[in-house]
């Protein structure tokens, strides 16, 4: 075959090959990038679940000092009661009168305990209505997560779909190659990228963008084989040649 191959006849078939061949690279390339979509919209969800948890668990730490110092007051207030009816019984006034400082102290403990039972109470209130928000949040957070997530399933196959199509539409082609040809174009093809063929724009190859010689060019229109980009080793051909 190789000496009655047709070089136009070659390029004009390698053109839509590559036509099919750049779809199918740019779908490969989305289908390699959707499952990160989807892991990156998880960490998100992930992350705010975990913000949730970590306000539901101050909440609760908060409860739990809280209790404590109820528990303290409640305690030091059964003390004043009981040092109260001692007074009366006392018999010299320096008792009385250190017992009632005693008294003062735990009185000025009692209040200061009050103040941070009132405090934490209002910081428990802010956690919880912090989290019925936070929680709201989430709620919507998991339905988008799961929306984006049936459509990137869905493109995924979608994709597969046109993959599958564009390569029997694609592999239709090899026969009318030359095999030596088809090889190179082959190897080039899975080096560079899924871009093997490219066109000369203007003394420049569209591939890597670096110019040509006319010698180069001229060798393109002499036609009797094909010729390869200095610079990237892509196979050139010129548009207006076909
Ligand atoms: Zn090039």
């Amino acid at each position: 075959m190789a000496e009655t191959v047709s070089i136009k006849d070659q390029v004009r078939i390698l053109v839509q090959m590559q036509e099919r061949d750049s779809k199918i690279y740019a779908l490969l390339k989305e289908k390699e990038e959707l499952p990160a979509e989807i892991s990156r919209l998880q960490n998100i969800f992930e992350d705010k679940k975990t913000a949730l948890k970590s306000l539901e668990e101050k909440e609760k730490a908060l409860a739990v000092k809280r209790k404590e110092e109820e528990l303290e007051l409640a305690s030091k207030e059964e003390n004043i009661r009981k040092l109260n009816t001692q007074l009366l019984s006392l018999k010299t006034n320096k008792e009385y009168q250190a017992m009632l400082s005693q008294i003062g102290g735990l009185k000025t403990d009692c209040s200061v305990l009050e103040e941070e039972i009132l405090k934490m109470m209002d910081g428990q209130d802010s956690l919880k209505a912090e989290a019925v928000g936070e929680k709201a949040r989430l709620a919507e957070e998991e339905n988008k997560f799961k929306e984006e997530k049936k459509k990137i399933d869905q493109r995924l196959k979608e994709i597969e779909w046109a993959i599958n199509d564009l390569t029997a539409k694609r592999n239709q082609l090899i026969p009318s190659l030359d095999k030596h040809i088809f090889s190179s174009y082959e190897r080039i093809l899975k080096g560079r990228g899924g871009l093997a063929l490219v066109k000369i724009k203007d003394y420049s190859c569209q591939g890597c963008y670096i110019a040509v010689t006319s010698q180069v060019v001229n060798e393109i229109k002499m036609q009797d084989k094909m010729i390869i980009c200095e610079s990237c080793a892509r196979m050139l051909y010129l548009e207006e040649d076909l």
